[in-house]
């Protein structure tokens, strides 16, 4: 659910909360004194079936003793009818009070006395009516008299015992409705403050959450619009742009740098920055010495005047600031540092740090793939044992050349007596010398003529531009140069002949190649260590002729 919503339901559900807390608290009191004054209707109907039984019980013993103290049986039996009527309903009414009794402590007790007190007068009476006896009479009038203010005081004393029990129900509702009267606007608060204080809670949470949620939704726009874009870089130039395009679009006036080193890690190199002075300006010179790099994850230096700051950052000309410094990786190595700065005491914030991770991460991930990449098309172009051009890569080059319609000359050359070198020295040896030469060839041609390794010992290096003259001199560079090269070295002494052919438009490259060839034999015919022309041939001189032979070899022959 969007944080907008759940603040309306949020606060739709306080309101509820408040409303029910404000109509509760009075329902809740009100309902407490409808219980007391349940209790207490239960309690009154039981005293005043009670104070009937009593009053019709004491009318039926007034008549009794009346009854006892007539000497006229007629009268006598006309008031024992009138007794019977209102002995009955002297046993309804207790009866009535006796199924409403509450059974309050001491009642039941004096129940039982009541009713034996009863039977035994009734007893007595009858007893003495039946008899003729008029001592008999006097008697039972006593007994019955006794028996009968006995029974009342009994009686008396259970409608004490309800009306105690009523008092105090009634005066324990009236302190409990007005201490709850008194209670209730504080619970109400409490109540109150605590809902708010949750509410609070809640709603600073949930502005976090929109916070992070719209941070983490800029990241990813950043992310999947610099993925897209790396994805279509193909060389790593792109991608320092790439990179310094993404730190601006998170944070424009940050000042940052993207340091990198080569393949061999040896040396860093500004390659982006997004201030235009060239600043941050990191004086680190290699992966080695700076700390994000050596320890392979970002350092947040809060200001560089602490004594366990980065040392880099120390002494700037720009004076004392705090810095960030996200390794660059590929493949778990780490090539390459983005370095912001920021003012003393105040390094980027962690929101900008995580772009800068995640523009680090990208970048380290791109580059890596357009490294192996270029490592795979160095391989498949140059020959392994002297990183020179293979010779599919040298005629592709040449195809281009032709494209293009440039001129060029052909230099084909081939180490003198190189079978005698390996059969003297050693395989190892042979493969010294070949490295050797190929490092001369490089060195000593232009940069854009193309050398390459044509099969073993033999070279051919293409030359635009280049007129047969300017040709040979460079071409003869390389012969001297391979015995300047030679001196005082580990590499058995050896030299190279060169026959050199013009590229003519109307001629294939094999048959350019083939003329140089035959300038090449003419070289070795005419004692090696030398640079031939192509041109009409003489005759046909002998390849092996001793006398060619570096000084070193010749003893062997
Ligand atoms: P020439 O002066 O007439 O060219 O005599 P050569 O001995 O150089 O001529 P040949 O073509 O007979 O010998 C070429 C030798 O180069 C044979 C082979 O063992 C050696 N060779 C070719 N490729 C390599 C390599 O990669 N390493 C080493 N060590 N030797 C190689
Ligand atoms: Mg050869
Ligand atoms: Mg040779």
């Amino acid at each position: 659910m969007a944080p907008h919503r759940q603040e309306q339901w949020l606060w739709l559900v306080t309101i509820v909360a408040i409303l029910a807390v404000a109509v509760a608290g009075p329902l809740a009191l009100r309902g407490a004194k409808n219980g007391l004054h349940t209790a207490v209707s239960r309690l009154l109907p039981a005293s005043m079936e009670l104070a009937t039984a009593r009053q019709n019980r004491s009318t039926v013993t007034e008549l009794l003793l009346q009854a006892l103290q007539t000497p006229d049986s007629g009268t006598r039996t006309a008031d024992f009818n009138q007794l019977s009527i209102l002995d009955n309903a002297a046993a309804t009414s207790w009866k009535s009070y006796t199924r409403l009794a509450t059974k309050l402590p001491g009642e039941t007790k004096l129940q039982a006395k009541v009713v034996l007190d009863q039977t035994e007068g009734q007893a007595q009476a009858i007893a003495t009516l039946t008899s003729t006896s008029p001592s008999s009479s006097a008697a039972a009038v006593a007994t019955l008299t006794a028996l009968g203010a006995r029974q009342r005081q009994d009686m008396d004393q259970i409608q004490k015992l309800y009306q105690t029990r009523i008092n105090g129900s009634l005066t324990s509702a009236d302190h409990e409705f007005s201490a709850g009267q008194s209670e209730l606007p504080i619970i109400f608060a409490i109540a109150l403050v605590a809902i708010m204080i949750g509410f609070g809670i809640r709603v600073r949470k949930i502005r976090r959450r929109e916070v992070v949620q719209i941070d983490e939704g800029r990241r990813n726009d950043i992310e999947s619009g610099l993925q897209r874009a790396l994805e279509m870089s193909r060389t790593e130039a792109r991608c320092y742009t790439l990179v310094q395009h993404a730190v601006q679009q998170s944070s424009p006036t940050l000042p940052s740098e993207l340091l990198v080193a080569d393949s061999s890690r040896a040396h860093f190199t500004q390659v982006a920055s997004t201030d235009p002075a060239g600043g941050p300006g990191c004086p680190v010179m290699s992966p080695d010495e700076c700390p994000a790099t050596s320890r392979g994850q970002t350092q947040t230096w809060q200001t560089s005047t602490a004594i366990d700051t980065c040392p880099h950052l120390e002494n700037r000309a720009t004076g004392p600031c705090s810095a960030v410094c996200v390794p660059v990786s590929i493949a778990g190595k780490a090539i390459g540092v983005m370095h912001a700065t920021g003012p003393d005491h105040d390094p980027p914030d962690p929101s900008t740090t995580a772009d800068l991770e995640l523009i680090a991460r990208k970048a380290g991930e791109r580059i890596g793939i357009l490294r192996a990449f270029s490592r795979t098309e160095a391989q498949a172009r140059t020959d392994p044992l002297t990183g020179l051009l293979n010779r599919r890569s040298l005629e592709s080059a040449v195809r281009d050349l032709t494209a293009e319609a440039h001129p060029y000359s052909v230099a084909y050359g081939d180490l003198d007596h190189f079978k005698l070198l390996n059969d003297v020295h050693g395989h190892d040896a042979g493969d010294r010398a070949l490295r050797l030469f190929a490092r001369v060839l490089r060195d000593s041609v232009r940069p854009n003529d193309v050398a390459a390794r044509y099969g073993g010992e033999e070279f051919v290096v293409v030359l635009p531009d280049c007129t047969t003259a300017d040709a040979y001199a460079v071409i003869d560079r390389v012969r001297t140069r391979l015995a300047d090269a030679q001196r005082g070295g580990t590499v058995p002494s050896f030299t190279v002949s060169f026959g050199l052919a013009p590229g003519e438009a109307d001629l294939a490259f094999s048959e350019i190649v083939e003329q140089a060839d035959a300038a090449l034999l003419r070289a070795k015919a005419a004692g090696r260590d030398q640079v031939v022309l192509a041109g009409p041939r003489d005759e046909e001189p002998d390849p092996v002729a001793a006398n060619g032979l570096a000084p070193d070899l010749r003893s062997a022959c």
